[in-house]
């Protein structure tokens, strides 16, 4: 006899982009073997959460039947590859998408051992260790890619370890401006580990584009620290080498340097809500998931929408869904299903820019509530901004139950962080669409001194503020937060 042990299943889903077929099979195997939920990730995956061990390999195995896997997904490795969802601009999405794909295929680990072991494929002499890109010993860390589309930053390019701006023309893709070095990652009472801004280091042509990963991620394979798992992230090997050594070191790798970077432009890290339509007619709906929580439900609407839907769903890094490629006549029957079921999706400003991590009661590292907590205390944020006229502005809120950053705290205008059961560190001044990290403000707090620390500003913002002028610029403005760089470490 052996305890129920218990495990967390993530999918790998580039671009978080899957299929109606697809998401019927998920349906599936979380009724069965997930404990009927879905949890959408803020980085366009799914989780399935409260899996016994006898049921990994019947998911696992589903998984496949359905044309997914979970390889990288977790490990040392090329983590899951992340790309705007934004809808709106479809010939340039789908080309720019399409690359996030090819991408992760081409970084993940070909190792045959998964198949042997999940797929019960046979071992034969050329599944021995293979890997032509890891080597026998992968990567020091995780390593996080991601593409955005600009005026878009739903992926936070600026928490990639290598972040790629798309740069178009009037005849499409040109290529992409690189950042690299991000990462939102620290260690609890560890002053050495930080959350880092990704730094810009040039423009690649699109046709260079895998040399250009291939050289990044070899950087980091090589000088990676290897010693101290802390500080293996790829910011420390960039802040330790020196950004110009780093991207001369890339440049040689490559066989070419950068050319200068483009101009761009961010506005928003958020998801376009509601109706939207692309260019090519047809039409895409956002549909808000509370912190990316599928219940039976939820689960419920989408398998519906799913049985008859001809398009695709695409998971935003907000954890919402979109319902993408809808004609006009079917418009009305997806707003009916979706009202039925869920209600009125219409979250307040506030909410549509507010996420958390799984935290308790299944993430092992956690010290604190998030997902579970987040809601009520947004309620009571709310009737703050209510009280000062403020209820229709967007502010970026983010909650995790500990340091390490899953939903990418560093970059709120607003963020609580996890130390114990209700207590929390306060971080503010974050730049609205993930431009600059915010500042620590006050740590191990709990409720009632959030909310003090939060009124009081947001009584100075509703006062003193300019004409569309965003909370975090606001508190960076007026001195009440320290000013970070909108680039480089923040240590
Ligand atoms: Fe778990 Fe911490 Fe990540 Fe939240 S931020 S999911 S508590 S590791």
């Amino acid at each position: 006899l052996e305890p129920a042990f218990q495990f967390m299943i993530r999918v790998r889903l580039p671009g978080g982009v899957c299929t109606p077929s697809q998401w019927l099979m998920l349906d599936e195997l979380a009724r069965r073997h997930g404990g009927e939920t879905l949890r959408v990730t803020t980085r366009q995956t799914f989780q399935f959460h409260w899996v016994l061990k006898g049921s990994l390999r019947p998911i696992i195995q589903g998984l496949h039947e359905a044309l997914l896997d979970t390889v990288a997904a977790c490990g040392d490795d090329s983590r899951g590859v992340m790309c705007t969802v934004d809808p709106r601009s479809s010939t340039l999405h789908a080309e720019v998408a399409s690359l996030a794909k090819q991408v992760s295929d081409h970084v993940i680990p070909k190792t045959r051992a998964y198949h042997e072991i999940w797929y019960g494929t046979q071992r034969i002499a050329s599944s021995a260790p293979e890997e032509p890109f890891y080597g026998p010993t992968y990567l020091p860390r995780k390593f996080k890619i991601g593409f955005a589309l600009p005026p878009s930053n739903d992926i936070d390019v600026f928490s990639q370890d290598l972040g790629l701006i798309a740069i178009a023309d009037d005849n499409g893709l040109e290529g992409f401006n690189v950042v690299i070095g991000g990462g939102m990652g620290r260690t609890d009472k560890d002053p050495s580990t930080y959350p880092r801004l990704a730094s810009l280091i040039g423009f690649v042509p699109a046709e260079n584009l895998m040399a250009c990963v291939e050289a990044v991620m070899g950087v980091q394979r090589d000088y990676g620290n290897r010693k101290n798992r802390q500080h293996a992230r790829f910011k420390y090997t960039i802040d330790n080498k020196g950004i110009d050594w780093v991207r001369e070191e890339i440049e040689r790798r490559m066989g070419m340097s950068f050319a200068k970077a483009r101009a761009f432009e961010f506005t928003s890290n958020g998801d376009p809500y509601g109706w939207q339509k692309s260019p090519d007619g047809l039409f895409h709906r956002t549909v808000y998931i509370e912190n990316g929580r599928l219940n039976l439900r939820a689960l419920d609407v989408f398998r519906e929408i799913a049985q008859s839907h001809s398009g695709s769903f695409r998971l935003t890094p907000n954890q919402n869904i979109i319902i993408s490629g809808v004609q006009e006549n079917q418009r009305k029957k997806l707003d009916s299903i979706i009202l039925k079921q869920l209600g009125p999706d219409q979250p307040s400003a506030l909410r549509q820019n507010a996420m958390a991590c799984v935290a308790l009661p299944t993430c092992g590292l956690a010290m604190a509530e998030s997902e579970r907590y987040l809601p009520e205390l947004l309620d009571k944020v709310e009737a703050i901004l209510a009280a000062n006229n403020l209820a229709n502005v967007p502010i970026t809120f983010r909650m995790t139950g500990c340091p390490n950053g899953c939903s990418r705290p560093y970059l709120a205008e607003i963020a609580l962080t996890g130390r114990a059961p209700g207590k929390y560190n306060l971080y503010l001044g974050g730049g609205f669409h993930g431009q600059r990290l915010n500042r620590l403000v006050a740590e191990n707090i709990g409720e009632e001194a959030i909310l003090n620390i939060l009124s009081a500003h947001i009584e100075s913002y509703a006062r003193e503020r300019e004409t569309n002028e965003h909370f975090g610029d606001f508190l960076v403005r007026t001195g009440k937060i320290e000013n970070a760089a909108n680039t480089g470490t923040s240590k």
